[in-house]
C-alpha cells in the first residue's frame, strides 16, 4: 500500500504569525494515521522556525523550490545544503509557476531532482499540460516527456521515493478540477512511463498526487481513484481547518 501523501502549496502568502498560529492549530488537531502523511510548503524565510516548532509531530516542512548547487554566487537563491541543514524534509520541484514565471525547465529539474537526492529531501515533482496542449490531445505525451526529463539519470531505488504530482496547469488556481477519472487516467499514464524507466516495484512505490483547484468537497473522490495516491494543494491549504479536512480525507478509507 502506498502511503498517501497530502501536501500544502502555501506560494507567497502568510507572514511568519500566519504561519505559526497556523502550525500550531494544525498539529493540535492532525490525525496520525498509517495511511497518510502531511506537508505544507512554505516560504523558505519561515523554515527554520516551522521546522522547530514542528519536530516530532506528524505535520512535515518543506520548500517549494530550491537551486540545484551546493552553494555558490546565485543571489537570493535558496541551496539544498542549507534545506537539509535545517531539517527541512520535502521541497516541491518544478511546478508550473516555476516554469512559467522564472524560466524552469525539464533540464533544470532534472539538475534539481539529482541535488534533492543529494541532501535526502523528498522531490514533490511537478509535471501537468496546458489548457491548449489537453485541447490537441497531447496530455499524456506531453507529462510523460516531463516525467522522463525529470528522472533522467535517476535511479530505481531514489526514483521509488519520490512523488509525482500531476496538476493541468488550466485546473490550477481556476476552481477547474479534472474530473476523478480524467485526473486518474494521467496519474495511470504517469505510472506506466515510471513503469517503462524503471520496473515494476519502482511503478507501484511510487506517489502520484493531484493537483489544481483540490478543496475538502472535491479530494474523497480524487483520493478514491486507483492512481491517485495524494494532493498537491494551493488556496484550500491556507485555512487550517481546510488542510486538516484534506488530510483527515487522505486517512480515511
Ligand atoms: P490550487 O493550486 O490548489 O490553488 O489550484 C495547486 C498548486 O498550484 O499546487
Amino acid at each position: 500500500m502506498r502511503k498517501r501523501i497530502i501536501a500544502g502549496n502555501w506560494k507567497m502568502f502568510k507572514t511568519m504569525a500566519e504561519a505559526s498560529s497556523f502550525v500550531e492549530e494544525v498539529q493540535s488537531q492532525i490525525p496520525v494515521s498509517e495511511k497518510v502523511e502531511a506537508v505544507v510548503c512554505t516560504p523558505s524565510l519561515y523554515l527554520s522556525e516551522l521546522v522547530k516548532m514542528t519536530e516530532g509531530s506528524a505535520l512535515g516542512v518543506g520548500a517549494q523550490t530550491m537551486h540545484e548547487a551546493k552553494e555558490g554566487a546565485f543571489t537570493g537563491e535558496v541551496s539544498p545544503h542549507m534545506l537539509a541543514d535545517l531539517g527541512v524534509g520535502y521541497v516541491i520541484l518544478g511546478h508550473s509557476e516555476r516554469r512559467q514565471y522564472f524560466n524552469e525547465t525539464d533540464a533544470s529539474v532534472n539538475k534539481k531532482v539529482h541535488a534533492a537526492f543529494e541532501y535526502n529531501l523528498v522531490p514533490l515533482v511537478c509535471v501537468g499540460e496546458s489548457l491548449e496542449q489537453r485541447e490537441n490531445g497531447q496530455t499524456v505525451e506531453i507529462v510523460s516527456e516531463q516525467v522522463e526529463k525529470a528522472f533522467a539519470g535517476i535511479s530505481p531505488e531514489l526514483a521509488a521515493k519520490a512523488v509525482i504530482a500531476y496538476e493541468p496547469i488550466w485546473a490550477i488556481g481556476t476552481g477547474k478540477t479534472a474530473t476523478a477519472e480524467d485526473a486518474n487516467e494521467v496519474c495511470g499514464a504517469i505510472r506506466e512511463t515510471v513503469r517503462s524507466l524503471y520496473g515494476e516495484e519502482t511503478a507501484n512505490g511510487i506517489r502520484i498526487q493531484y493537483g489544481g483547484s483540490v478543496k475538502p468537497d472535491n479530494i474523497a473522490e480524487l483520493l478514491s481513484m486507483t492512481h491517485i495516491d495524494g494532493a498537491l494543494v494551493g488556496g484550500a491549504s491556507l485555512e487550517p481547518q481546510s488542510f486538516l479536512a484534506l488530510v483527515e480525507a487522505g486517512a480515511n478509507e
